[in-house]
């Protein structure tokens, strides 16, 4: 027992060396666990390359990208520069890519702006129950701004109905705002029809695009898509940069008001170095995109897979086709997500329960039970997300622990009663 400095007389600094003291043989052991990293959905390593790349923009090269002395252009040259490799990985125009402080901006900006240059008869917005916070708490808080907003559900498989977007459009519809995979399952929408329809109603088509570009193909003119959201940490660029991908002659105005960076779509002196690691994180993305894809896929399924052999009573949330290749979502019956997390953890492994900002929350995931998930399912799911650096030693090195994590949480669970269980097998999707 570590006793309180009050009642030990000790004092506050004595008592803290003690602690230390204490866990540091705990900390020692802790590095020694060889660590596996499977929640690239809630950010992604860094590529060495990118690093590289942006180097130079912390030091000699930091100009400001507005000046017109020799400095500023230094700068210029390498934002117009990854422009070009952002546009080119998105189907895109250079001009019509406008960087932004990650996906999350993005997303408020294309919400916001739609909205504040629309006609005063015209504000309505469309968009999903299982949209990331960035896009739901934005249509929240356009809601108290007097703006009308539908939240559809999407079907138990995760994937939305285009025939329930079509009949919620109205005149005063603006805005139909749909990601494309979504972060905690993986499922993929069916963007090229619901573009299709936006276009023939004469509505603008945000996506929020976060979790796709640079795991699959993303072509903005294929999906119909008149704005498109990015982030460069979910494709193993730096934290605090992204892009918001902005059709030639759409009608926004900007969330920020300031000077008169990005063709005066968003003001604030360019995240040179950010913008340059995003550039080239685009690049190495778009270079190696559909066999990665297919050497990621088949990871996922192996560990999927291994699982279902050796663990009983697993299934998976959300549609198992249509996806992104990268992601599995399982319920684990009988065990408490957090408790799974932790105990992987500390045997070196890290996934998720969901959505790495929603870490702590005492609610269940507002996407599971969008897509009709009880509450102790929700509690029970564990997320799975593959990047660039995950290899086969990696999936069999979880196998090898992941079955008695499982057996010894549910051997705790008083709802888990193996007799009557054990024989029954995992299911595909429930
Ligand atoms: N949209 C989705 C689908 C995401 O997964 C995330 C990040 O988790 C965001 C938006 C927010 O992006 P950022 O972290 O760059 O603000």
């Amino acid at each position: 027992m570590l006793s309180y400095p009050e009642e030990s007389g000790l004092s506050l600094i004595v008592a803290v060396e003690r602690v230390e003291a204490r866990l540091q043989p705990l900390r020692e052991k802790r590095k020694t666990v060889r660590r596996i990293y499977l929640d690239n959905n809630a950010t992604t390593p860094l590529a060495p390359e990118v690093f590289e790349a942006m180097k130079p923009f912390f030091s000699e090269d930091f100009g400001n990208a507005s000046s017109i002395h020799w400095y500023g252009q230094q700068a210029k040259a390498a934002v117009e520069k990854a422009r070009e490799q952002v546009a080119r990985l998105i189907g895109a125009r250079a001009s019509e890519v406008v960087f932004t402080s990650g996906g999350t901006e993005a997303d408020n900006a294309a919400l916001v702006g739609i909205i504040e240059a629309a006609r005063s008869d015209a504000k309505h917005v469309i968009t999903t129950a299982i949209e990331h916070h960035a896009v739901l708490h934005m249509a929240k808080a356009l809601e108290k701004r007097g703006v009308s907003v539908t939240y559809l559900r999407a079907g138990s498989s995760g994937v939305v109905d285009p025939d329930d977007i079509a009949r919620a459009i109205r005149p005063e519809t603006v805005l139909i705002s749909v990601m494309h995979a979504n972060n905690e399952l993986g499922t993929l929408q069916p963007l090229e029809e619901i573009g299709r329809l936006a276009r023939e109603r004469d509505v603008y088509f945000h996506t929020d695009a976060v979790q796709s570009v640079g795991k699959i193909p993303v072509d903005v003119e294929k999906l119909g898509a008149d704005l498109l959201s990015l982030s460069a940490h979910k494709l193993h660029g730096p934290k605090g940069v992204g892009a918001l991908y902005v059709r030639k002659g759409t009608i926004l105005r900007p969330l920020l008001y300031g000077g008169h960076h990005e063709r005066d779509r968003r003001p604030g002196t360019e995240n040179v170095p950010g913008i340059v690691g995003l550039g080239k994180a685009a690049e190495l993305a778009l270079a190696r995109l559909d066999e990665e894809a297919e050497r990621l896929r088949a990871l996922r399924d192996r560990l999927e897979q291994g699982i279902f052999a050796r663990v009983p009573q697993v299934a998976i949330n959300g549609d198992p086709e249509r996806r992104l290749p990268t992601t599995t979502n399982l319920s684990f019956d009988h065990i408490e997500g957090e408790g799974f997390v932790i105990a992987m953890d500390l045997r070196g492994i890290a996934c998720s329960t969901g959505a790495a900002c929603s870490s702590g929350s005492l609610e269940p995931s507002h996407v599971l039970a969008a897509i009709g998930r009880s509450a102790q399912q929700a509690r029970s799911s564990i997320r799975f997300s593959l990047g660039r650096f995950n290899t086969s030693e990696d999936i069999d090195a979880t196998l090898e622990v992941l079955p008695a994590v499982v057996e010894q949480l549910r051997s705790v669970s008083p709802h888990y009663r193996k007799a009557a269980v054990s024989d029954q097998p995992s299911a595909l999707s429930k």
